[in-house]
């Protein structure tokens, strides 16, 4: 497999880059349906290296990347024409006759960096939006899935412009040389403590960036009134708590919030839900690596958080997996409740009224996004009008994500840069505000000298 050098990528791209040959609608659809190829054609080699670096099922793989991913290049197809056209905006009377114009053009050569979670999903996504619109990249997969990063990389080469589209394999000191180099956008998934490394960098070059980041994302979870309903939220709950790759998921619910009176119901559906969901644990993704399993483990391991472990709790270093686990009001002050958990480990937190579930997420970092489950409409209102977050999602999980009409990014803490179907080509381009006059009339007013019938009162 040829493997991409890292000094001078960026000089290398761009030169291909001037070419112009980016900026065509063929040169972009063509890479997109190459990239559709390489979906449809590689999938076996997607499910393998999925289920090499995390144990990922395949219903679970193709669900949450290969799906999401064919799901999002169709879209972009679909919309490419429509997209690319520049849109006619009013003007001022004064200023007839003349049209002006919304034109967008690519930004030019981008970096993307891209985490090892939905280490597939989490690549190609931002490669989508990049190509529609008609930009030269650079990708950097996460090096902590081995397997994924090396699919990518050979198969990027086999089905795009190699000349246009390079990955880069590498960690940490490969990530350093790539942000020396100057880049026209850098797109970045990954840690808050990453971002304010690839932020330092990108300023020197006054470069944008988008920063997709976690964060703590709560569950509110209301009284309900059917037991059907109530069943149903649960397992939405888990649904984005164990199933998406073991809880190692950005938008995955971090804790749950849940008045005291229902914690007990709340509690008995947990666990019968984990009964169904996992009647053998080969259905659960395990954990990445060993440094993660022992954070992990170190977040539990704290005598006074051990002991409000109500379910689960086992862990094995052999095989990296984490028994579900449930905890009822760890401390507040406690790392779980201050560090994002991405695990299986959920903490349901006690409120007197559900209502304080607004102060609670308020006292805490703007989360990436807010579950509630709730029939109660004012409580929907106050919610959206009184909590911050990169998205909110009533009475479900993750299906945010995979519709292309909603942007999906956080806000504060959480990152900034919306992306995914036209949110992601408007990302990676800039709108030119194109203005075309006649020579037809010319107003003489607006030169001086500024006599006194040229004032406006
Ligand atoms: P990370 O910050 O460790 O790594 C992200 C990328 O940066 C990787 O490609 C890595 O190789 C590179 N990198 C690491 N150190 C670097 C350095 N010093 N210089 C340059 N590059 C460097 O993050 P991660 O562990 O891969 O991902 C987990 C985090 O990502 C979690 O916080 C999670 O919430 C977040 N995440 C966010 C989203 C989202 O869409 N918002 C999606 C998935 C994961």
């Amino acid at each position: 497999m040829e493997s991409v050098g890292v000094e001078g990528v960026a000089n290398e791209v761009r030169t291909a880059f001037e070419s112009g040959k980016t900026r065509s609608l063929a040169w972009r659809r063509s890479q997109l349906k190459a990239l559709q190829r390489l979906l449809y054609e590689e999938e076996e080699g997607m499910f393998r290296a999925l289920k090499e670096d995390l144990g990922k099922h395949q219903a679970e793989a193709y669900r949450d990347e290969v799906g999401i991913l064919i799901k999002s290049v169709n879209y972009a197809l679909e919309n490419l024409k429509k997209w690319t056209t520049p849109r006619r905006v009013h003007i001022p009377l004064l200023a007839f006759p003349t049209r002006g114009e919304l034109v967008p053009e690519p930004l030019g050569v981008v970096l993307v960096f891209a985490s090892w979670n939905f280490p597939i999903g989490l690549s190609l996504e931002p490669l989508i939006g990049a190509i529609a619109a008609g930009n030269a990249i650079v990708l950097k997969p996460s090096e902590l899935a081995p397997a994924s990063c090396n699919f990518i990389a050979k198969s990027v080469s086999k089905y795009l412009d190699n000349m246009l589209v390079k990955v880069v394999r590498g960690g940490p000191d490969v990530g350093q040389k790539l942000l020396e180099q100057k880049w026209d956008k850098i797109f970045f998934t990954g840690s808050s403590r990453v971002a304010r490394i690839v932020m330092a960098a990108a300023a020197k070059h006054l470069t944008p960036v988008a920063v997709e980041l976690g964060g703590k994302s709560p569950a509110i979870f209301d009284s309900l009134e059917s037991a059907r309903d109530r069943k149903v939220a649960v397992e939405r709950i888990a649904g984005a708590k164990w199933v998406p790759c073991s809880g190692q998921v950005c938008i995955g619910v971090d804790y749950v919030l849940v008045e005291e009176q229902y914690a007990p119901v709340l509690i008995d559906q947990l666990k019968a839900t984990l009964e169904k969901f996992y009647p053998r644990f080969d259905c659960l993704s395990r954990i990445i690596n060993e440094q993660h399993f022992q954070r992990l483990s170190n977040l539990i391991k704290d005598p006074s958080v051990a002991a409000t472990i109500i379910h689960g709790g086992s862990l094995d270093s052999e095989t990296l997996f984490i028994e579900p686990t449930i905890l009822l009001d760890p401390p507040l002050d406690a790392e779980i409740m201050n560090e994002e958990i991405f695990g299986p480990l959920l903490p349901i937190i006690t409120l007197k009224k559900i209502e304080d579930s607004i102060e609670f997420i308020r006292a805490r970092p703007k989360p990436l996004v807010i579950y509630a489950f709730t029939k109660d409409e004012k409580l929907k209102s106050r919610i959206t009008a009184e909590t911050s977050s990169g998205s909110l999602t009533f009475n479900d999980t993750m299906i945010q994500f995979a519709c292309d009409e909603l942007p999906f990014g956080g806000v504060g803490g959480s990152g900034f840069g919306q992306y995914h179907g036209k949110f992601s080509f408007d990302l990676f381009s800039h709108t030119k505000a194109v203005l075309r006059r006649s020579f037809l009339l010319e107003f003489t007013f607006r030169y001086p000298p500024w006599d006194a019938w040229k004032l406006p009162f």
